[in-house]
């Protein structure tokens, strides 16, 4: 097999950094979820993570290997969103500063709390302009170290600690669905999962909009396409990376696509059933077993749930279409 960008040890290591700075997030299971599904689904809850998402694992284990000199300079990141608030919250926790590109119309939860954790906000139009660019060119005038949000090893290695403390956290899984962006999450996860369950089948889920990784997975290398229409916000990458892109082909079995009629409907089963507030993009991984897009019945289930930042007011629009907001029992 050919060498990828982290090994098992990479994520021990980072889980070491990242003790007593991100929460080991709990492990929700759900009877009305299981009779639905006919599986036993594990929900790894990390719209309970600090910053509201997975994404401070990977941030702050990136900054935290900086060398002393790099890491006084600060960093920059470019985002939608979540790695944003990640950067913002790590740099303050290591004592440095964070400046953050962001698309203009990212949701306005994200950019406010960006500037609460400390970073500063520098805006650019998503559909015009070149973030990798502007990340670039901030980097090259200030001496910043840039920290891109997924294609990096130390953010992958980060991201796998999610999947470490679910295979800890819940004895055993056949299959582990995992929320695909850039795909940090599902490479660093994809690696835990050889190291700790082998037998388990790693599933990345991505928007049906925005199929760029089962395209790649298919076509054996790297598909790029357009900033897809979706409510997925987290999701809205255009390619998988070159760091990413190997382990996602050398260790996970296949992607499967929703739609965001779906996203939809597993927000507000986790706001009925669960009493939990998931954002789309941190339900892709649950919507994929509930629309059955993954045989599940009969299986034990690991299931990311990466994130719950969405403004409460658009929460409320999203889930008043489907009628489900209150379920008669629960
Ligand atoms: C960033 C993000 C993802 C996707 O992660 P990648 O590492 O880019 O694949 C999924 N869910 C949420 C909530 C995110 O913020």
């Amino acid at each position: 097999m050919s060498e990828l960008a982290l090994s098992f040890a990479d994520i021990e290591a980072a889980h070491m950094r990242l003790s007593g700075v991100a929460h080991r997030t709990p492990v929700l299971t759900s009877a009305s979820a299981d009779a639905m599904t006919g599986a036993r689904l594990f929900f790894k809850c990390e719209n309970f993570q600090r910053a509201g998402a997975f994404k401070l694992r990977g941030a702050y284990n990136a900054i935290a290997r900086l060398d002393a000199d790099r890491r006084t300079a600060g960093v920059v990141a470019f985002s939608s969103g979540n790695h944003a608030q990640a950067i913002a919250l790590a740099a303050r926790l290591l004592g440095t500063r964070a400046v953050i590109v962001m698309p203009r119309d990212a949701p306005q939860i994200k950019a406010a709390a960006t500037r609460g954790y400390g970073g500063e906000v520098v805006l650019y139009d998503r559909y015009s302009e070149d973030r990798e660019a502007i990340g670039r060119r901030l980097a090259e005038e200030r001496g910043l170290a840039l920290i891109p949000p997924y294609d990096h090893p130390e953010v992958m290695a980060g991201q796998g600690t999610t999947a470490k403390e679910l295979f800890e956290d819940s004895g055993g899984l056949e299959l582990l669905l995992v929320p695909l962006g850039g795909g940090g999450l599902l490479a660093g996860c994809a690696v835990a999962a050889q190291a700790l369950c082998p037998g388990c089948a790693v599933i990345g889920v991505e928007p049906q909009a925005g199929n760029d990784g089962q395209r790649s997975l298919r076509a054996g290398h790297i598909v790029h396409i357009d900033t897809p229409d979706t409510i997925a916000d987290g999701a809205q990458t255009q390619h998988l990376g070159q760091f990413t892109f190997p382990v996602i082909r050398d260790l996970v079995r296949d992607i499967v696509t929703v739609s965001d009629a779906e996203l939809i409907e597993a927000m507000a089963f986790f706001a009925g059933r669960l009493k939990i507030i998931v954002e789309a993009t941190g339900a892709l991984a649950a919507a994929a077993a509930f629309a059955a897009r993954v045989p599940v019945r009969g299986k034990r289930v690991g299931i990311v749930v990466s994130g719950g930042n969405v403004d409460p007011a658009r929460f409320a629009e999203l889930i008043q279409r489907t009628g489900r907001a209150a379920p008669a029992q629960s």
